[in-house]
Formats: structure tokens, sequence, C-alpha cells
């Protein structure tokens, strides 16, 4: 079978540790054939992307998203080395453990800030700070995807202030595909059924919630990440290419159920 993203770059920002999203995306991008540019958040995951670059003979770059000077670089360094980029996957989010067990209403002004500045506005910010390097609308333009999950449009307990930065997510993906459309960038998000990450053990009783979860989906079971990154494929890919502004679901079907009666 031909390779779907042979001759493509993509910068995958999020990667933390293998459990990561980001990591089953990077595995799906490398098997299909792309090049590869990953980001870690500082100096204490350094060593384990390093690490995990090294499978996919992936260059590393550092980048806070909560720091200006961090995406200029980026984008600085990206630029000086000549690279165009084809596609960018953001799997980035981060809200205090106290916002993500106490009841929604006690979110703090600092924390509704941070989870809104790290989960929703730095879609924005990476989206700001790639365009210069993405591939000219001739050549194809590109794609960028976010991931986020339907604590954004429904209650999810415990999810909360998660669930708020979602929702703005979700409306800048629609806001930049609009604005980026004309230069043929796509944007789009994943909703990804709940996987335990290191980003949800931070969410109180994440276990019972990937209990319940496997017994409402349609599909009796939880998400498995290779499937998020299939998904990612397929819009990272030219079979995306009329596919801008969307959500899409991979979650084993959750999102269409109301409730099911206890058996
Ligand atoms: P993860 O903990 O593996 O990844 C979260 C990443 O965010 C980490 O790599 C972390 O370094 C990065 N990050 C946090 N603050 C940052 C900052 N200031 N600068 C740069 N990077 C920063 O967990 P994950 O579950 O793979 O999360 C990836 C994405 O998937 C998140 O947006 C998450 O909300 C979303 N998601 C997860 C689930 C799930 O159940 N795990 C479901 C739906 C959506």
């Amino acid at each position: 079978m031909p390779q779907l993203l042979a001759g493509k770059t993509a910068l995958i920002l999020g990667i933390a540790n293998r459990w990561s999203l980001a990591y089953a995306i990077a595995q799906a991008f490398h098997r299909e054939g792309a090049k590869l540019i990953l980001t870690y958040q500082g100096e204490r995951l350094k060593q384990t992307v390093e690490e995990l670059a090294a499978g996919f003979n992936a260059q590393t770059l550092a980048c806070d998203v909560t720091k200006d000077d961090d995406l200029a670089r980026l984008t600085n360094e990206l630029k000086n080395q000549g690279t165009v980029l084809n596609s960018v996957v953001h799997a980035i989010a981060f809200a205090e453990r106290e916002d993500l067990s106490r009841p929604f209403a006690q979110t703090s002004r600092g924390g509704f800030a941070l989870a809104l500045d790290v989960s929703a506005y730095s879609l924005v910010a990476v989206a700001h700070a790639v365009s210069p390097v993405m591939a000219p609308p001739d050549q194809g333009g590109g794609s960028i995807l976010t991931l986020t999950y339907l604590g954004s449009s429904r209650v999810v307990q415990n999810y909360n202030v998660m669930g708020v930065a979602k929702a703005a997510l979700e409306a800048s993906v629609r806001y930049l595909a609009n604005d980026l459309g004309p230069s043929n960038i796509r944007v789009n998000a994943i909703s990804a059924g709940a996987v335990k990450t290191a980003a949800a053990r931070g969410i109180r009783d994440f276990s019972k919630m990937l209990e319940s979860a496997a017994k409402l989906a349609p599909l009796r079971r939880n998400t498995d990440p290779a499937e998020v990154a299939d998904a990612a494929v397929f819009l990272a890919s030219d079979l995306g290419r009329g596919v801008t502004g969307n959500v899409l679901f991979v979650d084993a079907g959750i999102q269409i159920m109301g409730f099911a009666l206890s058996e």
C-alpha cells in the first residue's frame, strides 16, 4: 500500500511519554512516511522525547506554548533550516489538578486563565507561529490538527474547566479554519474518547470514567490511541483535503448517547 504521508513533513507538539496521544500520532505518521519534528515542553521532558524521537529519526525542538519567545524561536529555527511543514499536530492541554476535582463553581480566576491559555489560546499561537513555514497553497498547503474532548459540549463530571477550554479550542478551530483557508491550510480537531494518559490522570476518578464510558459506548469499549492516530493520518493526508473546521469524533461512538438503562 502506498504511504499516505510520503514526502510530507509534520511538526508534532505534545509528546510527554509513550502513552501520549501525540506519540501514537507520531508512530502512525512515521509508518505513513512522514518526516517528523517533535517538540517538548521543557528540560523535564527533553530526554524522554529525545529517546522517543530517535525511534523515528526525528528532530526535537523545545517549545513551551505559554512563552511567546519559545514560539518565536520555533518559527525562526524552522525558517532558518528551510523546513516546509505540511502538517502540524497540537496535542497540548493543562489545568490545575484541584480544578479537575472540586466543583466547577469553585474554579479560581487564575486556574481558569491558565487552563484556557495552555489548552485553547495555544492553538491560535501555534497556528500563527507555523503559518509562515507551511507549504504554500499551490504546493498543497497543509493541515493543523488539535485534540479535543466531549466535555466541550456536554457536562462530564470533574472535567470542569477543561470542558470550557475545549469549547474555546473548538471555536478557535472554526475561526482559524476560516482565516487560513485561503492559504489552503485546513484546521480540524479530533474529539478522542477517554484514554489513560498523564494529562487524563489529573482528572479525579478518571478510571471510573473509563469504566462507565466502555459500558455506554456503542462499540462497548474504550478508544485505542491507534484509532485516533489513524484518523489524524486521514486529516493530515491528501485524503482529507476537503475537510476543514471540523470536529471528528473518534470515541467508540459515545458522543451519540444520551443515557442507557442500567442492567
Ligand atoms: P499527555 O499528558 O500525554 O499530553 C499532554 C501534553 O501537553 C504533554 O506532552 C505536555 O508536555 C503538554 N503541555 C502541557 N503544557 C504545555 C506547555 N505549556 N507547553 C507545551 N506543552 C505543554 O496527555 P494526552 O491525553 O495525550 O493529551 C494530549 C491532548 O489530547 C490534550 O489536548 C488532551 O486534552 C487531549 N485529549 C485527551 C484525551 C484523553 O482521554 N487522554 C481525550 C480527548 C482529548
